[in-house]
């Protein structure tokens, strides 16, 4: 069952590639959120290696039940308060989403002893609901991210606002692939990661220069209606 639904996944993606003329590869998260560790250990037997977690106490207790050879991503808001006991957990952190816990990482990072691998979470749309970096944000903060020696930061992430039709999220992604390029340019960095792409929209995404797609329901299933919006669950994060 799982095999079949990471077989279809896997080969929309090559074909996403192809169809946009990209040899290089794309990573896929597979998104586990509230699925119990069970999945994820059919998921592993199946050759996944990366899973992506929203919650730190969740991830803390999954951890121990995989073997040590996962990877776990944290996606989405993270709290302040909870920022000691992720930065040891995760190996990347894809929803740094404001300058404040940018050095609140950074800090943490240097009491720690790690180098905190992040992306940046851009809120694309501009919409005033959601957490995340406006573009005009970024380009005003980034020289002061870039500061904050602590942190590696390897590129954008973004959700974009809820469309009908995948083909409708391209302009957002687009977008992104084209704020990156700026600061690359303008700051004279490298910024090889494009996190965009879930579920419905990860082709899209692939074309538009996705380098990470999180997909978590084309694997796994439904998940509950608690946690069915990713803005919502962060929000109930306890
Ligand atoms: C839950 C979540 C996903 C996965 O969403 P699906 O639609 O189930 O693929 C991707 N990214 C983030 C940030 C999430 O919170």
């Amino acid at each position: 069952m799982f095999t079949q639904r990471l077989q279809t996944v896997e080969s929309k993606i090559a074909l996403a590639c192809s169809k946009a003329g990209r040899s290089s590869h794309v990573q896929l998260i597979a998104v586990s959120k509230s699925h119990p560790p069970a999945a994820l250990q059919e998921a592993f037997a199946a050759g996944v290696r990366v899973f992506g977690e929203n919650k730190v106490q969740e991830a803390k207790a999954k951890i121990p039940e995989l073997p040590g050879t996962c990877r776990w991503h944290f996606l989405g808001h993270l709290q302040r308060n909870k920022i000691r006991q992720a930065l040891p957990l995760f190996d990347l952190f894809h929803g740094v989403d404001s300058l404040s816990i940018a050095k609140d990482m950074d800090r943490v990072g240097q009491e720690l002893g790690l180098f905190p691998r992040i992306l940046l979470e851009t809120n694309i749309a501009g919409e005033s609901t959601k957490f995340g970096f406006s573009p005009t944000q970024l380009e005003e903060q980034f020289e002061e991210i870039m500061q904050l020696t602590r942190l590696q930061v390897l590129g954008l992430m973004t959700i974009p606002p809820p469309v009908q039709e995948p083909e409708q999220a391209r302009h957002y992604f687009t977008s992104l692939r084209m704020l990156r390029d700026r600061l690359q340019e303008r700051f004279g960095v490298r910024l090889p990661e494009l996190s965009m792409g879930m579920s419905d929209d990860f082709t899209v995404a692939i074309e538009e220069g996705a380098t990470m797609v999180r997909v978590g329901t084309a694997l796994f299933g439904e998940r509950t209606a608690r946690t069915g919006h990713p803005e919502v669950s962060e929000a109930l994060d306890g």
